[in-house]
């Protein structure tokens, strides 16, 4: 059975409402970023008709060349109501394009890579909404920085004019327990609440995928990573 992506969506919505009301959370306060990475532009427009408008990429070169076919498929207006989250890893010779193209960054973990992201940022555009990566467990090939380093690059960030401080991400470890799971999500709550203390313009936690998304909403995330149960398995 070949189950559309309308459909897919629909399925993703419910979980994360239940999820949201079964943690004694207010209803609509997670959205739901649809990373369409390894998909096709014409997968992005059948969510597109569904009514998603936040979309997650993480292969820079993939990502422009949809962004570019999505701006001749569709109307100015449902262009423009895209936003487009980059989520993969950030190399620094790519940051230009990134901060020309996109709406948001999760995976910032170094001060060089943010310094040069607010440079590169169009002053015709708003600032560049951030999230720091935290690396939850301490995973040595994993991007994104120890909690314990957090305060530091913070600091550094909020105070570039061009970069929107929102708050943190993380890809906890695959396959490791239901409440160690938990444990690594609880961290990150609480390393979000005393950063939005910090800063106002701190509101974001990004966590949960495919597959842990209602464990993340149960620990306070705000917008959860959606890829393989919206658009299927990626090759
Ligand atoms: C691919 C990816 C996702 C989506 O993962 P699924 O398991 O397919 O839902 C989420 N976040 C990041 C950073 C990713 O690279």
């Amino acid at each position: 059975m070949n189950v559309s992506i309308a459909d897919k969506l629909e399925n993703v919505r419910k979980r994360i409402q239940k999820a949201t009301i079964s943690a004694g959370r207010e209803a609509n306060t997670v959205e739901l970023l649809a990373v369409s990475k390894k998909k096709s532009a014409d997968a992005i427009i059948e969510a597109l008709k569904s009514v998603q408008t936040k979309f997650g990429e993480s292969y820079l070169n993939e990502a422009l060349s949809k962004q570019e076919q999505l701006e001749s498929l569709c109307s100015e207006a449902d262009y423009a109501a895209i936003e487009w989250h980059f989520v993969g890893p950030i190399q620094s010779n790519k940051t230009r394009p990134i901060a020309e193209h996109f709406h948001w960054v999760h995976g910032v973990d170094r001060l060089k890579i943010a310094k040069r992201l607010n440079d590169q940022r169009p002053a015709n555009l708003p600032p560049l909404n951030v999230c720091i990566q935290i690396n939850i467990d301490v995973e040595e090939s994993k991007a994104g920085i120890a909690l314990s380093d957090l305060d530091e690059l913070a600091d550094a960030v909020s105070r570039l004019p061009n970069l929107c401080l929102r708050g943190l991400m993380c890809i906890p470890k695959a396959g490791q327990s239901e409440q160690a799971l938990s444990e690594r999500f609880q961290q990150m709550r609480a390393a979000l609440a005393s950063l939005a203390a910090k800063y106002q313009s701190v509101d974001t936690l990004s966590m949960g995928m495919s597959k842990d998304l209602e464990q993340a909403v149960a620990h306070g995330s705000t917008i959860v990573r959606v890829g393989t149960d919206i658009f299927g398995e990626r090759d």
